[in-house]
């Protein structure tokens, strides 16, 4: 995988919901105001920047990744239908949704006093993958899989792969592991249900590539600046104090 120049990592963006209004937001910080939102996927497109999916990178594995840039979304809001998919289409872009696929709303947020928020419909899913959005799976229940057994694991992550394909009618060769919830074993089923590709939150490696089942991702959040952006999406976020330690001769985590 070619991930030149030197210090630069293909940036994977993490994001939940879009939103256009206060009253929804919830308290744990999920969201980006669709304002802010098509901001972001401006500077993208103006600058050059190229969406791109697990799908094209398996197609081509050894294509250029400078410039290129994963947007991927958690759970499957019907926010990401109704207000960031027309944004998406309108910059010619394309991004990941990793979709819970057997409870409609989300049910375990609204145990900790989030508002209650639809998922989306089977037919919109599809209407989003017939475009190029990339649908891949998060298990069916939206389970933390370090309180499961291997059993019970194996049955969510190939239940969510087998769920999306009979949306999408095409291949989820990408997990997401909800609460970034992950152990070696873990990996290890997650390769076994078939996938090719899996994206933890704010863990695994900084160089992308160097472990395909903990993908390491960068949180999008309601206070994140379009100077921040620019910063996130540079494929150099992971670095500074990578740098740094060069020139004081402190090895930094
Ligand atoms: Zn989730």
């Amino acid at each position: 995988m070619d991930t030149k120049p030197c210090i630069y990592s293909l940036p994977v963006l993490l994001y939940h919901r879009i939103v256009n209004k206060d009253s929804i937001i919830g308290k744990h910080k999920i969201y980006v105001f669709a304002k802010n939102f098509r901001k972001q996927m401006k500077y993208l497109k103006d600058n050059g920047y190229q969406t791109i999916t697990f799908y094209d990178i398996k197609k081509n594995p050894e294509m250029d990744l400078y410039k290129k840039v994963i947007i991927t979304f958690d759970d499957g809001y019907v926010d990401n239908y109704e207000l960031a998919f027309p944004i998406l289409k309108e910059y010619g872009l394309k991004a990941l949704i990793y979709l819970v696929t057997k409870i409609n709303h989300n049910a375990w947020g609204v145990k900790e006093g989030e508002p209650k928020i639809d998922m989306m419909h089977a037919e919109q899913v599809k209407e989003m993958s017939d475009y190029g959005i990339e649908m891949g799976g998060h298990t069916q229940n939206h389970v933390n899989l370090l309180q499961l057994d291997s059993d019970e694991q194996l049955i969510e992550i190939k239940g969510s792969k087998e769920d999306v394909e009979a949306i999408t009618k095409k291949e989820a060769i990408s997990f997401a592991y909800p609460f970034g919830g992950i152990d070696e074993n873990i990996k290890l089923i997650t390769k076994q249900a078939g996938f090719d590709f899996a994206v933890s939150t704010n863990t695994g490696p900084k160089q992308f590539g160097d472990d395909l089942f903990q993908i390491r991702r960068i949180e999008i959040t309601p206070k994140t600046s379009l100077s921040s952006f620019k910063n996130k999406v540079s494929g150099r976020y992971f670095y500074p104090s990578f740098i740094k330690s060069f020139f004081t001769g402190k090895q930094t985590k």
